[in-house]
């Protein structure tokens, strides 16, 4: 293993976010598995959540299949590679809230919890599956809408009706 690779998966053991993935294969009946560059392989995952082919923990990488197809997806690979680097940064489990505000800018630039999240484009959109989507122009259109509710004068109440109201 690469001096970067053992580094990751020391950070990831001392951060205790790999125990964490770990400890989700357990409660999960997730078989693990040793992969490469310090890695493992949860196969097989069951639970709906997340809505995802595959996801990270930590150094724990969770797959809904088994090693052949995982070993036929280098590129899915090396995208959740990616993220276990990224707990290390975030050392640990804070990936989880920062992970959560970047997913939610996307989700309300976008309309897609991927596109323009900061984890998923340092992971690679593509490697992942993701598509890079436009962004949707929300700040001209809260504009505008001030815009018509300042001009927009009140309906004048003529004297007729308000002594028919009275
Ligand atoms: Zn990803």
């Amino acid at each position: 293993m690469s001096f970067p690779v053992r580094l990751r998966a020391a950070a990831n053991a001392i951060n205790l976010s790999t125990a964490a993935g770990l400890l989700l294969a357990k409660l999960t009946h997730t078989r693990v598995e040793k992969g490469p560059h310090g890695l493992i392989f949860g196969t097989n995952y069951q639970p709906r959540l997340p809505l995802a082919g595959a996801f990270t923990v930590g150094n724990v990488i969770f797959y809904r299949t088994d090693r052949v197809h995982i070993d036929a997806r280098p590129d899915l690979l090396a995208h959740e590679s990616r993220h276990a680097t990224q707990y290390a940064w975030c050392l640990g489990l804070p990936f989880f809230p920062l992970y959560g505000a970047c997913a939610a800018y996307s989700l309300w630039r976008t309309g897609d919890p991927g596109s323009r999240n900061f984890f998923e484009r340092n992971a690679g959109l593509a490697l992942g599956g993701y598509r890079e989507l436009p962004t949707i122009a929300r700040l001209p259109a809260l504009r505008n809408q001030l815009r018509r509710l300042a001009f927009v004068k009140p309906p004048a109440i003529s004297a007729g009706q308000s002594q028919k109201e009275t």
